[in-house]
């Protein structure tokens, strides 16, 4: 499992801000920093086409995109309108895809669920040749959605982006979005592969065998606990573990 995120605008590109000074560049970064944090917690690998405030151009974004082989990319954006009250979610998916659209589902209405914004939808856009409008999501190899968070024009919903935990529940529910995606229980996580148990700098992942999911480890206790210079007994007609 490996997906892609696009933090939309940054370096060159902050010209798109809201009435009482969010940035979208700043913002969107913020939310897929976020998310990516919560993404690998789980398992799923991520690549960023960018992870700080730089110019990154729609054709390095596709590259970055393509080469990494990712499952699905998910372009990160807050929206704006000349409409002061326009408000909501919304998503782009392409007009060709397979999945795309089941992931735009997901995204929007989790997103509409869990902070109360409107659920505007998810929509396609097509280019008078007739091929999607939208760059990122005609160019890229996998299914690409592009997710509108919330509207920086309007000031409600600016001032909801401005805090940091609406984007921090944003970054969640984007998760949350791309967990069902891949059919993963939030409840049980993978196992993340490859975690090593160190105790006073000594290697002693073989002995204790352990195991993460959810951010949760565990391990053999009999092993551990000797490790850690305690006793450990197994009191069988009790069918208790006595540690001392
Ligand atoms: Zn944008």
């Amino acid at each position: 499992m490996h997906i892609c995120i696009d933090p939309g605008h940054g370096g060159s590109d902050r010209y798109n801000r809201g009435p009482t000074g969010y940035i979208e560049a700043d913002g969107v970064l913020d939310i897929a920093l976020r998310l990516s944090y919560k993404l690998q917690q789980a398992g799923i690998k991520v690549t960023m086409t960018r992870d700080t405030d730089k110019t990154v151009t729609p054709v390095q974004r596709i590259a970055i995109a393509n080469k990494s082989g990712a499952d699905a990319l998910i372009s990160i954006h807050t929206n704006a309108a000349t409409n002061p009250q326009a408000n909501g979610v919304e998503a782009f998916y392409s007009l060709f895809t397979t999945t795309g659209n089941k992931l735009a589902s997901y995204l929007v209405n989790q997103i509409s669920l869990d902070l109360k914004l409107r659920n505007r939808g998810i929509k396609t856009r097509k280019a008078s040749n007739g091929r999607d409008y939208y760059y990122i999501i005609r160019e890229t190899s996998m299914p690409a959605v592009i997710i509108e968070c919330a509207f920086h024009t309007n000031v409600r919903e600016e001032a909801l982006l401005k805090q940091a935990d609406f984007r921090q529940q944003l970054a969640d529910s984007i998760a949350k979005a791309v967990f069902k995606y891949f059919g993963i229980n939030e409840s049980q996580q993978p196992i993340r592969p490859g975690v090593k148990v160190y105790y006073n700098g000594r290697d002693i992942t073989a002995q204790v065998q352990p195991q993460v999911a959810n951010n949760i480890a565990k391990a053999s206790i009999e092993p551990l606990v000797t490790i850690l210079g305690h006793k450990y007994k197994y009191v069988s007609s009790a069918n208790r573990i006595d540690i001392s």
